[in-house]
């Protein structure tokens, strides 16, 4: 069943009673609504109508929302029964619900919650005139009073479907400003040609790695690893294929790595990966696999096959490193892998 009105702002039984009595509503003086209408209201409901409509068509900042004539004729006809119905059996739900519909309209189509109490101020003064100029005399006080405090109710229920139209508005806004912001981590995070992680989000991840070995944490190693003869591959086969050769040679690395070991895109073809727990030698068995999970099988690259091979250069990081002088030893250890013949694991 679709949430009604009273159920979307927390008026059941008890949060009316709540607001009656926090605005002296007293649902026992009912009879006095009933005569609002009967001598004031009903003989004068047209004028009192045209009379709120006057006004809001005064104010510049109202008329966008009053452009259309069919718009204006619509709202006169909601605001007048809006206004029969104005203090008759007040305390009840039907009368909540009412009520509240017409505050929403008004959110809905965007009209400035100031504007409409501003206007609504003038109507209750209209009412207020006619009350004095046609009521009987005894009645007169105890019906201002009513008419004041009813149309207290009216203001606050229409401010609180304001709020709560505009908490929405917001709350749909961050869901799809939450999202955006997710999206772009996402980008900032991952390497858009091979989806491994950002040189960024690798290097973020190193400083913290180096902040814990400093504060006593465990030890851990990084590994640079750089695809052999790679501007050859472009050279023969064009950028194409070579992109399409790094992405799967990016994921046979992370496909021989640890699910906690993280690897990211260094630079162009290379990679940097980041161990922690392992020493050196544990790490050199990890650059080990990585290396024979690269070159064992060849890529099977868009209409060619080519074996690939990487050299890999391994260091551990030790008390005062910093990200440059852990790298430059890993980058050492690479160079000297790449002296030596390619397609193998050095140490620092
Ligand atoms: P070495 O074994 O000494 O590492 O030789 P190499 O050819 O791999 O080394 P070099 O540094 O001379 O060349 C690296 C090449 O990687 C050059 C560059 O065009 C290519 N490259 C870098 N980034 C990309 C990329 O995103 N896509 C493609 N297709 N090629 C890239
Ligand atoms: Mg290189
Ligand atoms: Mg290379």
């Amino acid at each position: 069943m679709p949430e009604t009105l009273c159920e979307k702002y927390g008026f059941d039984h008890a949060g009316r009673l709540r607001r009656l009595a926090l605005l002296r509503l007293d649902p026992g003086e009912a009879a006095l609504g009933e005569r609002l209408h009967e001598t004031v209201i009903a003989p004068n409901a047209d004028a009192l109508v045209d009379t709120f409509y006057d006004f809001l068509l005064d104010q510049p900042e109202a008329r966008p929302f009053l452009s259309r004539p069919e718009r204006i004729t619509s709202l006169k006809r909601t605001q007048k029964a809006y206004l029969l119905s104005l203090g008759r059996d007040f305390a009840s739900e039907a009368y909540f619900e009412d009520r509240l519909r017409i505050g929403q309209a008004h959110a809905v189509i965007g009209l400035p919650l100031a504007l409409y109490l501003a206007a609504y101020t003038w109507f209750q003064d209209r009412i207020m005139e006619t009350i004095c100029a046609t009521a009987p005399e005894p009645e007169r006080n105890a019906l201002v009073s009513f008419l004041l405090r009813i149309t207290a109710l009216d203001m606050t229920l229409a401010a609180e479907t304001y709020h709560l139209e505009q908490v929405r508005d917001l709350e749909q806004s961050l869901t799809s400003m939450e999202l955006e912001r997710a999206a772009l981590a996402e980008q900032v995070e991952r390497d858009s040609l091979t989806g491994v992680h950002s040189r960024q989000a690798a290097l973020a991840r190193l400083e913290e790695l180096l902040g814990r070995l400093a504060a006593g944490g465990p030890p851990f190693c990084v590994i640079l690893v750089d695809i052999d003869r790679f501007k050859a591959i472009n050279d023969t086969h064009g950028h194409l294929v070579g992109d399409a050769a790094l992405r799967q040679a990016a994921a046979r690395i992370e496909g021989a790595v640890r699910s906690v070991d993280l690897v990211g895109r260094y630079g162009g073809e290379e990679f940097l990966l980041l161990l922690p727990g392992l020493d050196a030698a544990h790490a050199a068995a990890v650059g080990e696999r990585v290396r024979r999970g690269v070159a064992a099988q060849p890529l099977h690259l868009p209409e060619v096959t080519l074996s690939l091979t990487v050299s890999l250069g391994v260091a551990q990081a030790v008390a005062g490193d910093t990200v440059e002088s852990l790298v430059a030893r890993a980058d050492e250890a690479l160079y000297r892998a790449k002296r030596s013949g390619r397609n193998r694991v050095e140490c620092a």
